[in-house]
Parts: C-alpha cells; structure tokens; sequence
C-alpha cells in the first residue's frame, strides 16, 4: 500500500517525492525555497504595488491589462478591485468551452457591463478541446487533464494580450496553482508525452495545433522576482502576475458576494470539484480519469501546496477534495465528448486519493 506525507497528504506515487523517517516529504521540507512562496513577498504593502504597476501603464494603449474571468466570486472580485481601487483598464477575457455554467457566462456579462469595461467571450474549438479530453483520459499517461487544459486557457490569455499588445497579464491562481504552472521542465515533459499519444492515433492536425500553442510560453514573462518585471519591459513581453500577490488584507469571501449580488446582479454558481468551488463540469470526468491512472490529480497536488501554506487544514482538504459526482454525470459526460475507453459508473465516491470510500 502506498504512503503519503503526514503533512501535505500527497502520495509516494507522486512523481519526485521521497519521504523522511517522520514520513514528511522532500516537498514539505523543502518549502521555505519555493518560488511561489517568495514571489508572494515581493511587494511588502499595498503602496509599493500600485508603484510598481504604473510602470506598466503605456501611454495611448487602450487597455492596461488582461483580467481572465471565471465568473466566479474570486475572478469577479479581482476584476473589481483590479478597476476600482488600483485604476487598471482591463480587457477581460472569458472562457466558453462549453462546460462551463450559464450563470457564469452571465455573471461575466454583468459585471463588464457594470463595470464599463471591454470583455471578449472565447469559445474555444470544441473539436479540439474535446479531443485533448479524451486523448488523455483514455491514455495511460500520468498527466491530469485538468491541469492540460487549464494550461491552454492559461495560453489563450498570452495569446490576447500579445494581439492587443497588453503589458499585464493578472490571473487568479493560487499559490498551488503558480508553483504548477512556473514548472518548465515538467510541462516540456508532458507535452511531448501527450504528443507521442496522439501521434500514435495519427491525428497530425491536433499535434499541430497542440504544438504550436505550446509556443506561446516562451511569449511571456512570469514574475517571480524583480529582475522579471524588467525582462518584460525590456522584450516587451506581458508580465504575469497572479492575482495572490495583491492580497495584503484577509478577505471575507461572504462579504464579496453580497457586494456582487447588489451592484451587479451577480449570481452564485452551481459547485463541481473540489466541492465549495465553482467550476467546469467537465472536471468530473477528467479527474475520475485521473484517478483511474494516478492516485492524485491536479487538485491534490495544489491542495497540498495550500496545506503547507497553513490557508487549508488537512481535515478542510480530504473534505473538499472527496470525490462524488452526481448520479449519471461522469455518463453523460464521456458521451458528450465521444470518450468510450472505460466504463463510468452511474455513482462513485471516492476519497482524496481516488479510494472507493465505505
Ligand atoms: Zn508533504
């Protein structure tokens, strides 16, 4: 039977993790170094921030940013507070792939409306979205579909910002999620692994398409420390920065909510995984798939991060990260997207590592 570290409760499956004689893991250990960690220290007040983002309001550029937006309350409330208090102009970009609630494309709309800003809705492709779905799920690869295509969302904002020559681009990531995405070297890896997937199904035109978008990460800078920011002005490539960074107050996310409803008819959205969060269903399918393979998936691995963070206790994640889709959903699901490799049971619940739980 496997282990898992005592603290973080990531398994020895987990790729690179070793655990100590108190069953810690190399991870845990090692935390005091990681990026994402210091990155969030970069600025020590609220002041020094809005200093360092007027460098990169261009003169005569119509737009001072990129603000993807979920229509969840977190993305929403980073929209605002982006507007309001730190006097950005965004174009705001909205993902549609299709799985993603009504009441969320709304809640987009609402609040572009309301805020009087420019917001353009992106239906991505849904052959190729549904083939990178189910390429992955029906392999045997160790990579969370989730995270996939997470990442070509991630890209579709590179994108925009490089066509409309924005210098910003400000994400909603977590910590968890920007110490994922900051790991060149296992992305590089994943990608040619899904690439020599798909190439044995000889689908010429998705590797083509999957490669090349690919590209567009070396069309960015990261910010992880300061000399990143000048790398940018310098290239002229957007900066990223996640929105974390901005936190320098607890936030009461009840009280963000109720200030969303009243001034912009803002609605609340239907849950998926991990539960309390807001979401694309397809996550439903994607991660049973990956706990088919793996018994991890992207939402473990950035739960971990938060445990080590102190912002989840271990008893909030197993909680939030147990698995159990409503009844008929992962079904509907494989169907919607052709996948026909496995069979998805009508009901499973599962734990935080993809255990059947009693
Ligand atoms: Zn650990």
């Amino acid at each position: 039977m496997e282990k898992h570290c005592k603290k973080c409760l990531l398994p020895d499956t987990y790729p690179g993790l070793t655990l100590d004689e108190n069953d810690i893991c190399n991870l845990c250990n090692n935390f005091e170094n990681e990026i994402a960690r210091k990155s969030s220290r970069l600025f020590e007040n609220e002041e020094e921030l809005g200093k360092f983002l007027r460098k990169f309001k261009k003169r005569g550029n119509k737009y001072d940013v990129l603000v993807p937006l979920s229509g969840g309350v977190d993305s929403s409330n980073a929209l605002v507070t982006l507007v309001e208090k730190y006097k950005l102009r965004p174009l705001v970009y909205h993902n549609d792939d299709g799985f993603v609630s009504e009441i969320a494309s709304e809640n987009a709309r609402k609040l572009c409306a309301g805020l009087d800003v420019d917001l353009i809705v992106w239906q991505h492709d849904m052959t190729f979205m549904k083939k990178l779905f189910r390429y992955i799920n029906e392999s045997d690869l160790k990579i969370s579909t989730c995270l996939m295509c997470g990442t070509i969302l991630y890209l579709n904002n590179i994108e925009l910002a490089r066509k409309f020559n924005i210098p910003l681009i400000i994400n909603g990531f977590s910590k968890g999620g920007f110490s994922i995405i900051t790991n060149r070297p296992r992305f590089n890896d994943m990608v040619e692994q899904i690439i020599a997937e798909v190439l044995k199904r000889e689908d010429i035109q998705f590797v083509r398409e999957f490669r090349n978008k690919f590209k567009l990460m070396d069309e960015h800078v990261i910010l992880q420390e300061m000399k990143d920011a000048e790398e940018s002005i310098r290239s002229e490539l957007p900066l990223f920065i996640p929105y974390y960074m901005f936190k320098f107050n607890k936030t009461d996310k009840e009280a963000y909510k109720e200030d969303l409803m009243r001034r912009f008819g803002w609605q609340p959205m239907p849950t998926s995984y991990p539960c309390r969060t807001t979401n694309c269903i397809m996550i439903w399918l994607n991660t049973y798939s990956d706990f088919r393979k793996m018994d991890y998936t992207y939402f473990t691995e950035e739960y971990a991060y938060m445990i080590r963070e102190g912002e989840f206790s271990q008893e909030q994640a197993k909680k939030d990260l147990m698995f159990s889709p409503p009844p008929g959903m992962l079904k509907k699901l494989a169907e919607q997207i052709g996948q026909d490799a496995f069979e998805c049971p009508d009901t499973v619940t599962l734990d935080n590592w993809g255990k059947p739980c009693k």
